[in-house]
């Protein structure tokens, strides 16, 4: 072998050796999944239920599915060194221990290598995108539809991304309002994924809407936490918090118990390394403030969507308390006809309630502050696909049949809302 050959392999080796140092610099290996598993139990008893409450509350187990009632399915993710003990504890209690996805790592690292293999700039709804790229999107978007779309950089985040609001509507701005927001928990990408579909056919399909464009405003916040969001996209694919520095051991607020609406009452923490983190205060969040202050000065919003994942559920007030506000019937009724029209599409079903009686009691959450203090009538979060298969890990190629079935459920909030409040 001729001395040329030789530094002629050895370069090779080396550029093999760059593109692999570049390669997992791009697909972070995140420890903390390696071999994870998601278990799914069923409590039965009270007892197994309360054990569940006290599992959750301890904040050492990342829930997928939280304990919700007897009989409904609760999914916790265990680590390779936490399962042993995490199994014997649920067992002794009686409870079946099923495995539900036998390796999160494998699945993250399947998905982040297809969405890797393609361009990865352009929006479209076969992939998830970043929220940068949504931003670009938005731009373009309202550039090209200038007599229907309206794009405000209304904030910035905690590490400074821009916050935008994109209004939709040609009927002037005292016309009745629905406000979108999506990505408050950053794991849950189906979430901006259906709020940007809701755009695009809104917009892109404008004709087909004339009526609604005409009579009512559309407010849509794609990515709430853009940080969070972000985050999830290069480090860690199951962050569900902001990212900002509120103590010295760990990161993030979960932004859903920030709101000062009952805050830290019940079903959030003090502990800032769980999940369910409330914060030091209320609105510590400076992405909540920012939604916040475009509820309050946005005139006339009768609707407040706020899509999350997953478990397919969709719930209005009150998440603090089991009580119901006075009006509980009305936002009851427009939820079964917006479900009814959603399950028309794919046979999708979704389960109807306040989110305390369907979910778990919830203190802080932006729901409830949109009614309780920003005096909205209806309400609502929706809890997209799936019911657990995936879970925050749905697959890219069910991005277009949520967002359809989604796109009809939307279609009938604002024919209700053009013909209940536009008759003057
Ligand atoms: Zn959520």
């Amino acid at each position: 072998m001729s001395g040329g050959q030789a530094s002629h392999s050895t370069m090779k080796a080396l550029l093999v050796l760059a593109l692999l140092v570049l390669a997992a610099a791009a697909f972070p290996t995140d420890p903390r999944l390696k071999g994870a598993k998601v278990v799914r139990v069923v409590p039965q008893t009270l007892d197994q239920l309360h054990h569940l409450h006290q599992l959750l509350l301890q904040g050492r187990h990342d829930f997928w599915q939280e304990p919700r009632a007897l009989g409904s399915p609760v999914d916790i993710m265990a680590t390779t060194r936490q399962l042993p003990q995490l199994a014997a504890s649920l067992e002794q209690r009686g409870m079946e221990v099923k495995e539900h996805i036998s390796d999160v790592s494998r699945v993250v690292e399947e998905q982040r290598t297809q969405r890797y293999k393609r361009s990865p700039q352009a929006m479209d709804w076969t992939a998830y995108h970043d929220s940068d790229t949504i931003n670009r999107w938005m731009a373009q978007l309202a550039s090209d539809h200038p007599d229907l779309c309206t794009l405000e950089t209304v904030g910035k985040s905690y590490e400074g991304r821009p916050m935008n609001l994109l209004t939709v509507g040609k009927g002037g701005a005292d016309k009745p309002g629905i406000f979108i927001d999506g990505g408050i928990h950053a794991r849950e990408w189906i979430s901006p994924a259906t709020v940007t579909f809701l755009v695009n056919q809104l917009v892109t399909n404008s004709s087909a809407h004339d009526d609604l464009l005409s009579s009512v405003n559309f407010y849509f916040m794609p990515v709430i936490n853009p940080d969070g969001y972000d985050y999830s996209f290069t480090d860690d694919r199951l962050w569900r918090k902001t990212r900002s520095n509120t103590s010295q051991r760990c990161k993030g607020v979960d932004a859903n118990r920030n709101w000062d609406f009952h805050w830290m009452e019940i079903g959030a923490s003090d502990n800032p390394c769980s999940d369910i983190y409330a914060g030091p205060e209320p609105f510590s969040e400076v992405e909540m403030r920012v939604v916040r202050d475009q509820l309050t000065s946005i005139a006339d919003i009768k609707v407040y969507l706020s899509l999350h994942s997953f478990s397919q559920l969709w719930m209005y007030p009150w998440g603090f308390t089991s009580s119901l506000p006075h009006d509980w019937r009305d936002m009851d009724h427009l939820a079964r006809e917006a479900v009814t029209a959603l399950t028309g599409v794919h046979g999708t079903s979704y389960q109807i309630g306040s989110l305390s009686r369907i979910l778990y009691p919830v203190g802080g959450s932006s729901q409830d502050w949109a009614k309780g203090i920003g005096g909205i009538k209806y309400s609502y979060i929706l809890e997209l696909r799936d019911t657990g298969t995936y879970g925050f890990l749905l697959p890219a190629s069910q991005i277009i049949p949520c967002g359809e079935e989604v796109f009809q459920a939307f279609n009938v909030v604002a024919n209700f809302v053009r013909t209940i409040y536009t008759s003057r």
